[in-house]
């Protein structure tokens, strides 16, 4: 029995609206994600570069990030959608997080929090994070780190 149902069309929805705000002016790669928490808020995130590239951020830890510091650590999905922002909304592809995006899903969430990767709100996929991170090394790795 899940408190929140998770409503893929509309974290989609979301997640494109984040994408409105990427700030991409030296790859041109506009991504959106929208994070849905346990109970029921949706943070969005967008990707934001920088000319130094390595401070640059991706959209789905941006979500988190808002997220995390806001007090919120326990989440059920999050939609991710992405292309260049010449690329025509309907010719997008699956975008799927990067591995250090996985790595902090991983901090915070179970092997079955949900990964919709959207191309629209009707063309998605729903993966787990099991599936996208298997033998994710995580807290219960650290033993010095369990409360
Ligand atoms: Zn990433």
């Amino acid at each position: 029995m899940e408190a929140t149902a998770i409503d893929p069309r509309q974290l989609i929805r979301e997640a494109f609206a984040a994408r409105e705000m990427a700030y991409a002016p030296y790859s041109g790669y506009c991504v959106g994600a929208a994070l849905l928490t346990a109970d029921g808020r949706i943070y969005r995130g967008c990707n934001i570069e920088s000319a130094a590239f390595s401070p640059s951020n991706c959209g789905e830890r941006t979500a988190f990030f808002k997220a995390v510091s806001e007090g919120v650590r326990e989440f059920k999905a999050i939609a991710v959608v992405g292309g260049h922002r010449d690329t025509p909304l309907d010719q997008l592809a699956y975008f799927a997080p990067c591995g250090v995006c996985r790595q902090v899903m991983t901090e915070f969430c179970k092997g079955s929090f949900q990964i919709i990767v959207a191309k629209s709100e009707i063309d998605y996929e729903i993966h787990t994070l099991s599936e996208l991170l298997p033998l994710a090394f995580g807290p219960a790795d650290v033993p010095l780190a369990r409360d």
